[in-house]
């Protein structure tokens, strides 16, 4: 007897030239897939897709999985509109992604793991570890979801909530791929960010894929000993290192760099620290532009780190400035209701 053991393909991870590959072999028009796509990418279950014949959505149905992340929690900020979505994925796992409303549009944050291995100590993501790492149709549903779930269009896509984007790079590529395919969601490469606490030899890969995506740093130090205590990715790549890398991604690609640092009372948050943060990125870039995001942290309570105050926030910015750095405070968004990553999935996990 023969015995076949097919592994169903999960369809919101293939590009609509797969999907043509698909139907024209089990003799459907190969057009269909666009119409497959759109569906796809509007969130639409197999029996909806009403353009359809029966036939290729039983076809479709018996050889794909279709799973959307359920949404289990929805908190809407009464501050500012901010969303903020914990979902379950087909297997239970949680993961969050949040909706940031702005003058310009909105704003999705998005996770790439379900948890997170890099361990850095302010982060409520990496606590219980990395579960498993999310499929590129799993990274690209909390967009679909989130948009659907609004009603109204998701511009800008940030790689800033759970898991490490370059630690998951083939999945991460691949939603590239698909979030930016003409007839789906299709949002522009410029509208995207990814953020990475440092994997240099994945920023020297990333590269070369010439994606022109805008590369965000978690920086938060301005030196080893300090980025050694808070990031422990600086003990294989040190500051040297992440930022020659840093401006070999922007001489590749012409792309402003986005720097975040997070501002720890006490630790990275002095006038001495603003000043080398000055030098440090200047003597790297030059008059090449660069960006600075400072963000107070939000306190994990397992980190027992906080905040400085308003004054020293403001002084650290100013210094920042006088010395020619281009710095942005983050605006706090959804700040009554944990909109801070991991914060949500943590919580949950430990009920
Ligand atoms: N792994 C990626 C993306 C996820 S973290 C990275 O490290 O960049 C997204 C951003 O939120 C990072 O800059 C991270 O350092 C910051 N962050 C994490 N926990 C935080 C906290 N408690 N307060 C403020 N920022 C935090």
């Amino acid at each position: 007897m023969l015995y076949y053991c097919i592994m169903k393909k999960e369809i919101l991870c293939m590009m609509p030239y797969e999907l043509e590959d698909m139907l024209r072999a089990y003799g459907e028009k190969a057009y269909k897939a666009k119409q497959i796509f759109a569906w796809l990418h509007r969130g639409a279950t197999f029996d909806e897709m009403s353009d359809i014949s029966k036939k290729t959505r039983q076809f479709l149905s018996e050889n794909t999985t279709l799973v959307y992340p359920e949404i289990v929690q929805k908190q809407v900020s009464k501050l500012d509109g901010t969303v903020k979505y914990l979902f379950s994925m087909y297997d239970g796992q949680l993961i969050e992604s949040v909706v940031m409303r702005y003058k310009h549009g909105n704003s999705i944050c998005i996770s790439s793991q379900a948890g997170c291995r890099m361990g850095c100590r302010f982060c409520a993501s990496t606590l219980g570890g990395k579960a498993r790492d999310l499929s590129s149709g799993e990274i690209l549903s909390q967009i679909i979801v989130a948009q659907k779930d609004i009603g109204e269009r998701i511009d800008n896509v940030v790689m800033m909530g759970i898991g490490e984007p370059l630690d998951n790079y083939d999945n991460v590529i691949r939603f590239l791929e698909l979030v930016g395919a003409p007839g789906g969601l299709n949002i522009g490469y410029r509208h995207i960010s990814l953020s990475t606490c440092g994997l240099v030899d994945r920023i020297y890969r990333l590269a070369e894929e010439e994606y022109p995506i805008t590369l965000s740093i978690s920086l938060h130090a301005t030196r080893d000993e300090e980025r050694d205590e808070i990031m422990p990715i600086n003990k294989k790549w040190g500051i040297d290192e992440l930022l020659s890398a840093c401006r070999a991604y922007f001489d590749k690609t012409g792309r402003r760099i986005s720097f975040e640092y997070t501002l720890i009372h006490g630790k990275n948050d002095t006038p001495a620290h603003a000043k080398r943060l000055a030098s440090l990125l200047l003597k790297y870039f030059d008059k090449a532009p660069f960006h600075v995001n400072l963000i107070p942290v939000n306190t994990v309570a397992e980190s027992g780190f906080t905040a400085g105050n308003e004054q020293s926030i403001k002084r650290f910015t100013e210094i920042l400035e006088k010395s020619g750095v281009n710095a942005t405070r983050r605006r706090r968004l959804g700040s009554d209701i944990d909109a801070s990553c991991g914060q949500l999935r943590h919580k949950n996990s430990n009920k």
